[in-house]
């Protein structure tokens, strides 16, 4: 029976494909697929990571026997017993060997598939006894993919998707995925996301968009409608699901797909055209990336530099384990090296609130609003030591080309002179160890009330400035950027919101220093006409939204439309006059 789930649409474009549940706790399992001749391989693998684990089994029960009288642990040995007979189930074999030889998923992930199958059935008993065996499953696939780890892979996992070209589709549906979690996912072989939780701003959402492919989040119960191996559409545009979709339904929304695809090749075309406005303007083009490897996507297209690279991706998923300053530099500088001359703006870690360092901590501390507190720059000077070396690394890598440090979450001026007499230690450091680097511009970001309140402050200190609408939103409106239940209230079209932006932008361009928007409006095509009005010159954007902005851009002029966004502004209403 078809089924239609509501989300919100984060990242545009639709997805046919069949459904690949992946619980929180299996995403850090390999998923790539293997070539059909690799499949015997494959199941081999899981053999001697069975025959492992049923062999310590089976050494636990003797050693039991051998400590007592049998009946002296009767519930222990009934567990492992559980488990052996779980081990040697042959309807559970012939499952995970149907992922790998009909499917081509490699063996980790054609067990956790089947696990996602097998769970759900538990779920659905009604004898608690029987419900409870789920956790020795678990148990037991943990077991095994241990081994497994400890074994390596008969095949090497592909860096890229090993599609043969031949395979379905497949969609990844989870009930929540972090943002480390989702950049382990972008060299994946998934061809859309769904996710229950997150708002249209998380950072959850902004990778997913910057891994150009349909997604949808705050779907809220997708992951327990939608089963394993179902059909499934998704419409990136509109936020809409569709489970096990009729044929007609399936014709139009693979009309819907085509479609989609042209109007991206004509945009192509657009490549190399300035970004000039019908007046004449000149407006830039920046990519905001997440990894140093990102830059070629922004070269491809045709960004005018890098201005946000969020460095925080760097940190992330390392259990605690900080990248030192030689792996901060040779990241950054691969970076700028990858812009080939282009300008890239390194904002300093930014973790904290929705950006845990681990995986699965979505909320890294017990306090009620992780988004108020120790978050990015109240992180790094929390930890001055840490600081430093980033500051280190980052200004060594502007021996290699054009660099920019941006600040982010700034808020008292106490704070700007601690970041800039540490920025200034940073910079003795590197001249006594003699190393070299270049002119670095130091620029803040405006994502806090306070700061867009305070402008004049941020000018006297710093060389340019980068709005984060994002967080300024957030904050301003008090709506949690990843919480879907008050989705519906984040808008970046609230007259305080746009207040904010404009005499940020205004009092900018009265002195002459550079300013960007560089959160998600940037890259929003309905934004682009009323930041052009509101005097903006500059945009950062994931860079699959470059050249649908370019269009907007060179339909515009930037006279008639600041008169138009004076009314705009004006307006109780905003988004009655924006939206087309
Ligand atoms: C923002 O807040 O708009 C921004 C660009 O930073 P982030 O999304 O990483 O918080
Ligand atoms: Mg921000």
């Amino acid at each position: 029976m078809t089924v239609a789930v509501h989300g919100l649409a984060v990242s545009r474009g639709v997805a046919i494909g069949r459904a690949v549940i992946v619980a929180a706790t299996r995403l850090d399992v390999a998923h790539y697929f293997i070539t059909p001749d690799q499949a015997e391989a494959e199941i081999d693998r899981l053999r001697r990571a069975r025959a492992v684990v049923v062999d310590d089994i089976v050494k636990v029960q003797q050693s039991l026997h051998e400590l007592g009288p049998h009946d002296a642990h009767p519930e222990l040995n009934a567990l492992l017993d559980v488990h052996l007979m779980l081990l040697q189930d042959d309807q559970l074999t012939a499952a995970v060997k149907h992922w790998i030889r009909d499917r081509h998923y490699n063996a980790e992930w054609a067990l956790t598939t089947q696990l996602e199958v097998v769970a759900r059935q538990f779920d659905e008993m009604e004898d608690p006894y029987l419900r409870e065996r789920k956790a020795d499953l678990e148990q037991v696939v943990e077991r095994m993919l241990r081994v497994m780890r400890g074994v390596g892979s008969a095949v090497a996992a592909p860096a890229t998707d090993g599609r043969t070209g031949r395979e379905t589709p497949l969609v990844l549906i989870a009930h929540d995925l972090s943002p480390a979690d989702m950049l382990q996912f972008k060299q994946s072989v998934f061809a859309g996301f769904v996710t229950d939780v997150g708002g249209k701003t998380s950072h959850t959402a902004i990778v997913a968009r910057s891994m150009d492919i349909p997604a949808v989040v705050g779907a809220r119960s997708a992951s327990h409608l939608i089963q394993q191996d179902d059909w499934v559409i998704i419409d990136g545009d509109t936020g809409i699901v569709i489970v096990d979709p009729s044929p007609i339904v399936l014709a139009e929304y693979g009309f819907k797909q085509r479609q989609g695809e042209v109007e991206r090749e004509r945009l192509q075309r657009l490549k190399s055209t300035p970004a000039v406005t019908l007046d004449g303007q000149k407006i830039e083009l920046l990519a905001n990336i997440e990894q140093p490897d990102d830059a070629a996507a922004a070269v491809k297209a045709g960004a005018a530099g890098v201005g946000l690279f969020r460095s925080e991706f760097l940190f992330m998923g390392r259990n605690g384990q900080l990248p030192d300053e030689e792996e901060q530099y040779q990241a950054y500088r691969r970076a700028v090296e990858g812009m080939q001359g282009m300008p890239v703006t390194i904002r300093t870690v930014d973790v904290g609130a929705d950006k845990p360092l681990e995986r699965n901590a979505v909320r890294e501390n017990d306090y009620l609003n992780p988004a108020l507190g120790l978050r990015a720059i109240r992180w790094s000077l929390a930890d001055p030591a840490m600081f430093l070396v980033q500051l280190r690394a980052i200004l060594r890598a502007s021996a290699h080309g054009p660099v920019n440090l941006l600040i982010p979450m700034l808020a008292h001026v106490s704070e700007i002179r601690q970041t800039l007499a540490l920025v200034q230690r940073a910079r003795e450091q590197v001249q006594a160890a003699e190393q070299p680097m270049g002119e670095v511009r130091l620029g803040a970001m405006i994502e806090i009330p306070a700061a867009a309140l305070t402008v004049p402050v941020f000018l006297r200190h710093f060389d340019y400035l980068s709005i984060g609408t994002n967080d300024l939103i957030q904050y301003t409106l008090a709506i949690d950027r990843a919480d879907e239940a008050v989705a519906h209230l984040y808008d970046p079209l609230h007259p305080a919101v746009l207040q904010l932006i404009a005499d940020t932008i205004a009092q900018a361009n009265a002195q002459g220093k550079p300013v960007s928007v560089c959160g998600e409006m940037a890259g929003d095509v309905t934004m682009t006409r009323l930041l052009l009005g509101l005097g903006l010159r500059c945009f950062s954007m994931h860079p699959s939204q470059i050249l649908a902005v370019k269009q907007q851009i060179l339909r515009s002029d930037t006279g008639k439309l600041a008169a138009w966004a004076k009314t705009v502004l004006a307006a109780d209403d905003p988004a009655a006059l924006v939206v087309d």
